[in-house]
């Protein structure tokens, strides 16, 4: 396969490269940089089968020759790139969600959505299934990326249904792993930074908020397997595994062999406004369908993602 792939130089990009890269495909890695980098690509520079196009895919996107998938994981990730970038975010999510569908209907070319278990908001359902609508606030701050991801959902299914594009939703849950930019803001680069530097761990609020965290391995071997089904409907791709922030950084301080304290703040700013208080997904499906599930335990992901962050901060 030719595979077009947006957001390439962003932390789950640049591993999706690598492995198409493995298994003998030619990739085309479209990046503009807003939060990613080429440092996470450069190992694959000069190879034959990989390209490199810095384009903002908000703009018509033009690809020469044949293309035989898309996957688009263009679009800030983290709260706080999200909260920094809100119409940024909108944008790709609205507008690059329509122009790469628009490439795919254009190259006849299989389409894989991106999207998030922050389109279950801040989730009345526990855990969280594909058939859940999810409670999300749209005029919260939170709401840019929701509210795009959502919209990509709906463009995604009009697509398919109004021209027949073949595609796939993946609904991606908390996932960590080396390439994560150290001060992206989200909870498990924070706290390792914090750990080893040996400053407290800043848990938001009260701590008992819980997240379900996925290995980056695990997720990039759903989402090949879910591009190579013939599921059309979201799937959810996440590691049911569920723990409460305070004990996420016990554990990280355990792994680390840190003595920073842990402290419990309460930012000024909107990072935890409607910050959901429970996910976890229920990947029944992801099993039933992909013949899926997560393989690498919290241990040894984190440890993996420790050793990465160590000769870095
Ligand atoms: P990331 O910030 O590392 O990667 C996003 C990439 O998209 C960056 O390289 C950025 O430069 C690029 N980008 C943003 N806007 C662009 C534009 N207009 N044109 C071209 N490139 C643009 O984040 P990530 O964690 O790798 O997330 C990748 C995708 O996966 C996102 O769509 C995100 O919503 C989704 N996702 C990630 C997680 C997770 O836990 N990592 C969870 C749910 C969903
Ligand atoms: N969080 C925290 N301390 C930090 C960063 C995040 O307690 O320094 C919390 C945050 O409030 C949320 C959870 O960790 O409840 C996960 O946050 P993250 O930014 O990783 O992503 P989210 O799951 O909210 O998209």
């Amino acid at each position: 396969m030719r595979v077009l792939i947006t957001g390439g130089a962003g932390f789950l990009g640049s591993h999706l490269c690598d492995r198409f890269l493995a298994e003998g495909h030619e990739v085309i890695a479209m990046d503009n940089l807003i939060t990613g980098s080429t440092a996470n690509i450069e190992h694959l520079a000069g190879r034959d089968r990989f390209l490199f196009i810095k384009h903002d895919v908000t703009n018509f996107i033009y690809s020469e020759g044949p293309v035989d998938a898309v996957l688009h994981f263009a679009s800030p990730a983290s709260p706080i790139d999200y909260l920094e970038l809100p119409i940024q975010t909108l944008k790709v999510g609205a507008l690059g969600t329509h122009k790469a569908l628009g490439l795919a209907k254009e190259k006849n070319a299989r389409f894989l959505l991106a999207s998030t278990s922050e389109v279950y908001g801040d989730p009345l359902i526990h855990p969280q299934t594909e058939d859940y609508w999810g409670n999300v606030n749209p005029v919260g701050p939170r709401g840019v990326y929701d509210e795009a991801k959502r919209f990509a959902e709906a463009m995604t299914m009009a697509y398919r249904r109004h021209h027949g594009v073949n595609t796939r939703i993946i609904r991606i849950f908390n996932t960590y792993g080396p390439r994560m930019r150290l001060a992206d803001g989200r909870v498990v680069p924070n706290f390792i930074a914090q750990a080893l530097r040996g400053e407290p761990l800043t848990v938001f609020g009260d701590g008992k908020q819980t997240r379900s965290f996925c290995y980056v391995s695990d997720l990039v071997e759903g989402i090949y397997r879910l591009l190579l089904s013939d599921e059309q409907d979201p799937t959810n791709i996440g590691n049911p595994r569920e723990m409460t922030i305070l004990a996420f950084a016990e554990k990280i301080k355990a792994l680390t062999g840190s003595k920073s304290p842990i402290t419990f703040v309460q930012p000024k700013d909107m990072r935890i406004t409607d910050d959901p208080k429970v996910r976890q997904p229920d990947i029944s499906k992801a099993r039933r369908v992909l013949g899926w599930e997560p393989k690498v335990s919290i241990d040894d992901g984190l440890k993996r993602t420790i050793e990465h962050f160590r000769s870095r901060v």
